[in-house]
């Protein structure tokens, strides 16, 4: 089928609720991408933070293949290895406590608010501006953003906004608080990373009045900031995270990692989901983890990041470069939409705006130098553009 007649389907048949760019993507490969009359694209969004391990991982396609050639799906009313063994993996490698799998990120919020509510009933959850967890109806209601909550009114009721300050996050808990819900790292709104002291005033005011620290990892996990959760970087250890996009190395999968002493608040009855913790799923998630949790890639996200982030700096219209390892987000001084469009029609580079004058860039953790000085000439070359003469 020809782009066209993708786009005259999606006219028809399917609900107007995304914007896509008109590119059809047929084949994928490490760090790039080929539409469908066979052109090359270097992927530096990586589907949203997805396809951290690179477009069909070796170990994760031969992991899907082993895994659903033998067994599919038999709901959580009974066992499968691939499940407990990724369990274990990832509650060794964070806080110690217990797993409960979900299929995305919003559910892994709706499972922490829950979790968190059944923890300290009626308490509060609060949360901060910029913060984004997710469509659903927990998850929007935690994600205080005017124009995405406001046609959905009315929310669910108990979330209180502050801003991710020290003074702001120590004042808004109390007694009634049930948790603070963050971001270490901002990804939504731009790659805003909160500071250390606002992190540590979070977890003083949680540890004071008994209320639970949960760091949504959904988006800076996985490897993403060059340890394999955000969290290590802080000094500071939340009592939950919540974890969904490149868990799965390309198949949706979502978790909550709790701390011990929330480990066994959901009891038999409490929360749950038909999919969640498939086989398929779990089997692809264990390989990604193997591939992430490697010290020598770890080491290399950082590396490759300060590559990134000083050419970046180098470039024309870039007026600021923030971010950690490999999930950083340029200010530019002329219009990001612009600058993201001729990216990926002019030079084949994939990018993506969150904001006005705000550049994204997420490429995967196996990306080589190689592939970040070619996505900064592209980058480059998509900047000036523009320029005329
Ligand atoms: N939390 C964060 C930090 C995210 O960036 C996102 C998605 O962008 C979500 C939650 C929601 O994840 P999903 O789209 O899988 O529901």
């Amino acid at each position: 089928m020809t782009l066209s007649e993708l786009q005259a389907l999606e006219r028809e048949h399917v609900v107007p609720s995304y914007a896509r760019s008109p590119v059809e993507f047929v084949r994928g490969e490490g760090a790039w991408l080929w539409d469908e009359e066979g052109n090359e694209y270097l992927d530096f969004l990586c589907g949203i933070s997805v396809t951290n391990v690179g477009h069909c991982h070796p170990r994760v396609v031969a992991a899907v293949r082993e895994q659903a050639g033998r067994l599919m799906h038999v709901s959580n009313l009974f066992y499968t290895e691939p499940a407990m063994r990724l369990a274990e993996r990832l509650s060794e490698s964070s806080l110690g406590g217990k797993v409960y799998f979900c299929n995305s990120g919003a559910e892994a919020s709706e499972a922490a608010i829950k979790l968190v509510r059944k923890a300290h009933p009626s308490g509060d959850v609060v949360v901060v501006y910029g913060a984004f967890h997710g469509r659903t109806y927990g998850a929007l209601s935690a994600t205080p953003q005017e124009a995405k909550q406001a046609p959905f009114a009315p929310l669910v009721p108990g979330f209180r906004a502050v801003e991710p300050t020290p003074e702001a996050l120590a004042g808004a808990v109390d007694a009634d608080t049930a948790a603070v819900l963050l971001e270490p790292i901002q990804g939504e709104s731009g790659v805003h990373a909160l500071s250390t002291e606002a992190l540590q005033a979070a977890r003083a005011a949680c540890d004071e009045h008994g209320a639970a620290l949960v760091f949504d990892e959904v988006q800076c996990g996985m490897g993403r900031t060059g340890t394999l959760w955000a969290y290590e970087q802080t000094g500071v250890t939340p009592d939950a995270i919540t974890l969904a996009k490149a868990l799965g190395g390309g198949l949706p999968i979502g978790a909550l990692l709790t701390a011990p002493r929330l480990a066994d608040v959901f009891q038999p009855g409490d929360h749950g989901s038909t999919f969640a913790g498939g086989p398929v799923i779990a089997a692809a998630a264990l390989a990604a983890l193997e591939v992430t949790d490697d010290p020598a890639l770890l080491a290399r996200v950082g590396e490759l990041g300060q590559r990134l982030h000083a050419g970046l700096e180098r470039l024309p219209h870039v007026s600021s470069v923030r971010g950690r390892g490999l999930m950083l987000a340029c200010e530019l001084d002329i219009p990001a939409s612009e600058v993201v469009r001729r990216a990926l029609f002019e030079q084949r580079l994939i990018l993506n705006a969150t904001g006005p004058t705000t550049v994204r860039l997420l490429p995967p953790l196996i990306v080589g130098a190689r592939e970040i000085d070619t996505a900064l000439e592209r980058l480059g070359a998509a900047l000036s553009a523009g320029d005329g003469g």
